[in-house]
């Protein structure tokens, strides 16, 4: 059989196999930990492979972000072998063998689903599908071939063995490596619908190892990307991560929206950019600033949290409802920041499960906007020990740089100075500030009033 379609049938009699002198795969390169778990399941007599991504990046050059290892010991047998183990998953069942910071993740052969219908007879939840050809379960156990065309891109179905330190390629993805190619094995389609998420995974591949996607491999993913409405909101935070925070947002961030795939993300930000107005062009610069200096810090080894791009992304859909709110309400500001942001933050939430750490972190950012206007008196300063004062200040700054009005620009230079001068430095400061107009608005003990309170109601 050609090498080329062998990838694209599916049927993989024979492995290509590389000796210790025909690929750059050694043990230096192995995390010790994966050593010792590789080790320990060959001395208890399975077969053990490092696979996937541990084998790939070392072929490329790269340093592997983790290391993924496949036997034919199942779950209950790993566990078995290791205190430090736990099981995880219901749609793939895994051993984490936990080493301090750094997990192992252990998976047993799949075998064939499609195959297996005699064999779920007897066994109701090895395998499910669903109506679009989903993969609900794939927990049927097999052969390391089989494995290997259960792996999504030929790429990622490259094995290690540390009992004869060679290479087994089952889907001709070293030629893929050289070439710099991402392909599925098998039909694209049908690949796709059992797992829709492998689009977002051809995608991120795609621009993390500068590789491109095999025509072959591309081509059904437009037609296709409605099925990524089937996924999961937990999951689809998970995705996000992976996406967003790996120092490639902007790459990603490209390829999702001309692949149709970024409404699954982010709904509202996604109407938003389809329409034709200055507004969209706004939103479009500041989340490519936002999602640029994400990458930048990421690859400068700085500190990021997920919450600062999703208070990015959501900044304007979250003005959009408060001018909505204002129209047709008498709240005062505060309220009518809180009823915008429960209508904001649900609806996030359908596409994407954030995690409430998080959302308490957006909350404070975008309230952070408010409080670093409002410098008066001892505001300024409760301000600046807000714990979360410094990435409300860093999205002050983006707000500054994107929407260029002389109030934010100079908003912005204030505390800049501010964090730079002496504490009577800022006394002297804040003397000079003037009450923003509308803050009577905002006295407390107004506030407080019910009559606000039964205008929230209304909103409600
Ligand atoms: P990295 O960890 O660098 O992001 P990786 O290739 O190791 O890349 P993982 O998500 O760690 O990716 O998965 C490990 C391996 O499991 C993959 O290389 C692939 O063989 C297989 N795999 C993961 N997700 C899927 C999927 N959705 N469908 C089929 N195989 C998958
Ligand atoms: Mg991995």
């Amino acid at each position: 059989m050609n090498k080329k379609n062998k990838a694209a049938s599916a049927t993989f009699e024979q492995p290509i196999i590389l000796t210790r002198d025909q690929h750059p795969v050694s043990r230096q390169l192995l995390s010790p930990s994966a050593l010792k778990v590789l080790y320990r399941l060959n001395k208890s007599g399975f077969d053990a492979y490092l696979v996937g991504g541990g084998v790939r990046d070392i072929l490329l050059g790269l340093e592997p972000k983790d290391f993924d290892i496949a036997t034919n010991a199942t779950p209950d047998e790993i566990k078995a072998l290791f205190r430090n183990c736990r099981l995880i998953g219901r749609r793939f069942r895994l051993a984490h063998i936990v080493f301090g910071r750094e997990i192992i993740e252990v998976a047993t052969f799949r075998g064939h689903h499609d195959s297996a219908s005699d064999k779920e007879k007897s066994c109701k939840k090895t395998s499910k599908q669903s109506e679009h050809g989903m993969l609900l379960r794939d927990n049927i156990y097999g052969t390391i071939d089989e494995d290997a065309e259960r792996r999504d891109f030929t790429i990622n179905a490259l094995y290690y063995s540390t009992k004869d330190f060679k290479v087994y390629d089952f889907a001709n993805g070293v030629q893929d490596v050289n070439d710099r190619v991402i392909r599925l094995i098998g039909d694209p389609e049908t690949r796709y619908r059992e797992d829709p998420v492998r689009m977002l995974r051809a995608i991120r591949f795609a621009t993390k190892l500068d590789m491109t996607i095999s025509d072959g491999t591309k081509a059904p993913i437009k037609e296709l990307s409605s099925l990524m409405a089937n996924i999961p909101a937990a999951r689809m935070f998970e995705e996000f991560l992976k996406m967003f925070i790996s120092g490639k947002a902007v790459a990603n961030f490209e390829q999702l929206r001309h692949y149709n795939l970024f409404g699954y993300f982010f709904p509202a930000v996604d109407q938003a950019l389809n329409q034709d107005s200055d507004e969209q062009a706004l939103l479009l610069a500041f989340i490519m600033l936002a999602m640029g200096n994400t990458d930048k810090r990421i690859n400068n080894d700085q500190r990021v949290t997920p919450a600062f791009l999703f208070a990015a992304m959501l900044w304007y859909p979250l003005q959009k409802h408060i001018q909505q709110i204002k129209v047709t309400s008498q709240l005062t500001p505060q309220d009518v920041f809180f009823a915008a942001l429960n209508e904001v933050m649900p609806e996030q939430q359908r596409s994407i499960a954030i995690p409430k750490r998080f959302q308490a972190v957006i909350k404070d950012i975008w309230i952070l906007q408010d409080k670093l206007e409002r410098r008066e008196g001892k505001r300024a300063f409760k301000a600046f020990e807000h714990p979360k004062f410094r990435a409300g200040y860093d999205f002050l700054l983006l707000r500054a740089q994107i929407e260029a009005t002389p109030e934010l620009e100079e908003l912005a230079k204030w505390w800049t100075d501010f964090q730079e001068v002496s504490n009577d430095g800022r006394v002297q400061m804040v003397k000079t500030v003037k009450a923003p107009q509308g803050g009577k608005r905002r006295n407390p003990k107004r506030r407080r009033k019910p009559t606000n309170q039964s205008n929230a109601k209304t909103v409600d």
